[in-house]
């Protein structure tokens, strides 16, 4: 018989997780008006929130946070961290911030000005939120085939480069200061580029003279999907195709609490020595001192080995393969789902979920609440919520897609929790017919209102 696939860690600590009633859990979402980003985190029995920051560190990150070097310039954490970014991914240049978004924020303060437009594919919220706050423009640039979670299509985080051509033609070339593209494409449902889009972008970078921004959270998830569904990469390993990736950046941003495993830090990746200079002054105001901005030394330490071994392809099967599992339980049950399945969550189509209910009732966010109801399972909603709202018009942007997002910390739950929530979503779908109204908003925050909104039931 051929063996089973089996996880490539075994587990040395753990943490106890609670369930409850859920009379317990009606008052509490109440008392979080409905957001669940107001729960406390003992009010939840498995938490899908996020996959950033809440992963489990290893024995030899755990080890390398002892020798964290504390000293405020030049420690050896910060060599320990240019090495790794030098070594796997290319980067000459590096500063530390304490997380993506101020690496975006550092970045961008250097060089996105008002009136600016920033074309990439479904930037992530922060990205759009850094590009918005400067008065520039975010266009998405994304193929049309990830608005459709119904058809299959290996590369769905691909750029339309017809559509990315025109934005680049049609835009004198001084208020187009870079091209970002986020690798995997999260907004889109965790789903990859491929190495062909990603030398496609280059070129037209290097026709219209701009230059190219990977947002990196998951680059490591990305190159696996390079390697298990993109011809000639099936036999390269991740750390070459990783390589080969960033050839074709100019630059990168990256949160390291997705792919590098830790649970705060990020830094920005960089070839120009020009550029380099210009961004350390904002990471200097902003951040710290370029050789820690933001990060203590320890956390350096855990950040350069997380990368290793993150970029290690049975850490990268286990974990895409648990995101699987869950995505084909749900499949099995009928639930619409994103497909294929993402690297680092499972997107469900609330649309088609729900679809006795209009778009202005938050559709996905009503099916977060009722997937928190039913069984202490706390997901997200990536849908008109987070879209947020024109900055211009100040009209609510009702996106393609109405999403609940389930996000898989990595090595954390087992397959028994992953059954969990199948089940507990599988019987959500089975009442969905009952749920005849959805959500409106009380109280919301003028940029980023996701986080903090207050909503009421309908
Ligand atoms: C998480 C994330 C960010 C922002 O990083 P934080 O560490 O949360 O500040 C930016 N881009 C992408 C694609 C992300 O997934």
């Amino acid at each position: 018989m051929e063996l089973p696939f089996a996880e490539s860690y075994k587990i040395k600590m753990v943490e106890p997780i609670r369930q409850s009633t859920r009379a317990e859990r009606e008052q509490w979402i109440k008392e979080a008006n409905y957001n669940v980003f107001k729960l406390r985190s003992n009010q939840v029995f498995i938490d899908l929130l996020t996959d950033s920051g809440t992963g489990a560190m290893s024995d030899r990150q755990w080890s390398e946070m002892m020798l964290g070097d504390e000293s405020y310039a030049g420690a050896s954490s910060y060599f320990k961290m240019k090495d790794a970014i030098r070594d796997l991914l290319g980067f000459e240049y590096f500063l530390p911030t304490h997380q993506g978004r101020a690496a975006e924020n550092v970045l961008f303060s250097a060089l996105v000005k008002a009136g600016d437009i920033v074309p990439g594919n479904s930037h992530f919220d922060t990205t759009k939120g850094h590009i918005e706050f400067r008065k520039a423009k975010a266009v998405d640039c994304t193929i049309k085939e990830a608005f459709n979670t119904a058809v299959y299509h290996p590369f769905k985080g691909n750029l339309d480069l017809n559509k990315l051509e025109d934005v680049l033609k049609s835009n004198p070339r001084e208020i187009i200061p870079l091209i970002v593209v986020t690798v995997t494409c999260n907004s889109s449902g965790g789903q990859p580029v491929s190495m062909e889009n990603l030398k496609g972008v280059r070129q037209l970078a290097d026709k219209y003279g701009v230059m190219v921004l990977f947002d990196s959270a998951r680059f490591a998830e990305n190159a696996y999907f390079i390697k298990t569904r993109e011809a000639g990469y099936e036999h390269r390993s991740i750390r070459e195709i990783v390589l080969e990736m960033f050839s074709y950046a100019d630059a990168m941003t990256m949160s390291s609490k997705k792919d590098a495993i830790v649970n705060m830090g990020g830094f920005i990746g960089l070839r120009s020595r020009e550029l380099f200079e210009k961004a350390s002054v904002f990471n200097i105001m902003f951040e710290g001192y370029v050789t820690y901005g933001g990060m203590s030394g320890r956390d350096m330490n855990a950040l350069a080995q997380g990368l290793h071994e993150g970029t290690d392809f049975e850490y990268l099967k286990t974990r895409i393969s648990q995101v699987e599992y869950l995505g084909h339980r749900l499949i099995e049950f009928g639930v619409p789902v994103q497909q294929p399945i993402g690297g680092h969550a499972v997107f469900v189509d609330a649309k088609r979920f729900l679809p006795q209910l209009p778009k202005e009732h938050f559709q996905a966010q009503m099916l977060v609440v009722e997937l928190y109801l039913e069984a202490g399972v706390r997901g997200v909603e990536i849908g008109a919520l987070l879209a947020d709202r024109d900055p211009e018009t100040r009209e609510n942007r009702f996106p393609a897609l109405e999403l609940l997002r389930l996000a898989i910390p990595r090595r954390v739950y087992t397959n028994n929790h992953m059954d969990y929530v199948a089940t507990a979503l599988a019987n959500v779908y089975e009442r969905s017919n009952t749920i005849t109204s959805g959500l409106k908003i009380v109280n919301e925050a003028p940029i980023m209102r996701h986080f903090t909104v207050d909503l009421a039931r309908i």
